[in-house]
């Protein structure tokens, strides 16, 4: 087993050592060819040049002697080439002793491959047209190269071997710091998944990635553990509150009927009464929790009927303002005029979502408060807003009003209820494709905004 960085590095290094192994061969083949091409090129402009100037020695001096060209003899002990003139008969008028050329060549020590194959050429020496003579060109290999051509060569091979090197050292240090980026933020995710089939929800992926798939791999793992917490969180108060609801009506029933039993209590028609509200108290909390059973089951069937929402939430206001005025609550309708309300939904479950939020304002919100119910139009939606200046919610309670039982901090309880009214307003919402969303400052009141899609219901 390896890391990834390790395996990353392990792929990259070879990569790098296979592309310059290929591309040493492919520059090295392509320089050989090119500088054998270029060597054979020049010896051929060598062969032309010396039968020329014969040519126009001959041309000049009319006949052969034994100083004729001679001079070209220093130029060509100096090239490692050997030279002999002949006449029109082939007989020699003088010629240079390839030994001599041996002989440097082994004095210089030079690398010439074919040392000892001594291969010669002829060529025809013209003057207008007539062969007039000879030339025989001989050296010790097909390509004669200087020590500097040699040297030449070497370099070349030399720089490959050497940038090769250079190359893959350089590329090592990439590799790693590349792989790096790759292995430090999967290896976080993976500490992290770690962390959260533990239970520990806090830890979040500090490690920025500017790699698309990486980062987005990190923030899913980090949405997941705040979800994660947020049910952790949800399920715990669930269950204290459960048990809190449950029991409460429980004890209140135990400890009466048990004063009665005892005699400390007298058995009378008011306390049986009182007992009862209990008894239908707790039977009015099972029934609710059995209507949200169905929404989430989405076993409910709507009965879509055009409403128009205009009308529709002036009527269930006019319910309240009886209500609303016994606590001396100011209820304000506003609607936006000149717009057709117009929606497709369920009469009696829509009257639901708006009974529960009014009669949410008329539990929270102290004498002589306000609550103002606002109904307009934006591009795409149709918003009802239902908004108070009671006592509001905390911060850390409002991401979890919508859920099951969730009544905020203990000091509610005191306030009737059992948490479960806007579970089921925003599951009426949604079966009708609505949102809703809310905001609330401590002492200063909540807002609760609906958001209706427009000729989306159908
Ligand atoms: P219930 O009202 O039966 O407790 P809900 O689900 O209707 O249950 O509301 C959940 C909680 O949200 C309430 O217990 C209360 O703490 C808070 N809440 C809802 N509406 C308001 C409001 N208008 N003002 C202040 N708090 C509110």
């Amino acid at each position: 087993m390896h890391s990834i960085s390790k395996r990353l590095s392990i792929l990259f290094i070879m990569c790098t050592i296979a592309a310059i192994l290929l591309v040493t061969l492919f520059v090295n083949i392509t320089v050989t060819n090119k500088f054998n091409q270029y060597m054979v090129d020049l010896q051929n402009k060598r062969y032309q040049k010396i039968v020329a100037y014969l040519e126009d020695v001959y041309k000049r001096e009319g006949k052969w002697t034994e100083d004729t060209g001679v001079e070209l003899m220093h130029e060509a002990y100096m090239g490692n080439y050997c030279l002999t003139l002949l006449d029109q008969n082939k007989k020699p008028v003088w010629g240079m002793d390839p030994n001599t050329i041996k002989n440097q060549l082994n004095r210089d020590a030079m690398p010439v491959q074919d040392k000892g194959v001594y291969t010669t050429k002829s060529f025809e020496i013209k003057v207008n047209s007539k062969i007039v003579g000879y030339v025989d060109i001989g050296q010790y290999s097909s390509i004669l190269m200087t020590e500097e051509d040699v040297n030449f060569k070497d370099s070349i091979n030399k720089s490959i071997v050497i940038s090769g090197a250079l190359t893959l050292l350089i590329i090592s240090g990439f590799s790693l710091y590349f792989s790096k980026q790759f292995s430090n933020p999967i290896s976080e995710v993976a500490r992290m998944s770690v962390n959260l089939s533990k239970g520990n929800f806090e830890s979040k992926t500090s490690i920025k990635s500017n790699i698309i798939e990486l980062k987005d791999l990190q923030e899913s793992v980090n949405v997941l553990a705040g979800k994660l917490k947020y049910q952790d969180t949800l399920r715990k108060r669930l269950v204290s509150d459960i048990s809190h609801e449950i029991r409460t009506p429980l004890n209140v029933l135990q400890n009466n009927l048990e004063a009665m039993i005892d005699g400390v209590y007298p058995v009378t028609i008011e306390k049986l009464h009182y007992l009862n509200e209990e008894v239908i108290r707790f039977g009015k909390l099972i029934n609710n929790l059995n209507i949200l059973k169905e929404f989430e089951a989405e076993s409910t069937k709507l009965k879509y009927e055009t409403i128009y929402l205009d009308e529709f939430i002036a009527e269930i206001c006019k319910d309240f303002y009886l209500d609303a005025d016994k606590k001396s609550i100011k209820v304000d309708l506003t609607i936006q005029p000149n717009h057709l309300y117009l929606i497709q939904g369920d009469k009696d479950q829509l009257k639901q979502v708006f009974i529960n939020l009014f009669s949410n304002v008329l539990k929270f919100t102290e004498q002589g408060g306000r609550m103002q119910v606002k109904l307009y139009e934006k591009i795409k939606n149709m918003v009802v807003e239902v908004s108070d200046n009671g006592i509001g919610i905390k911060q850390e309670d409002l991401p979890f009003i919508f859920e099951r039982l969730y009544r905020g901090d203990m000091s509610r309880h005191q306030i009737e209820g059992n948490g479960i009214g806007l579970t089921i307003v925003k599951n009426i919402l949604q079966l009708h494709n609505a949102s809703i969303d809310v905001e609330s400052k401590v002492g200063k009141g909540t807002k609760f905004t609906i958001h209706f899609p427009k000729n989306e219901i159908s």
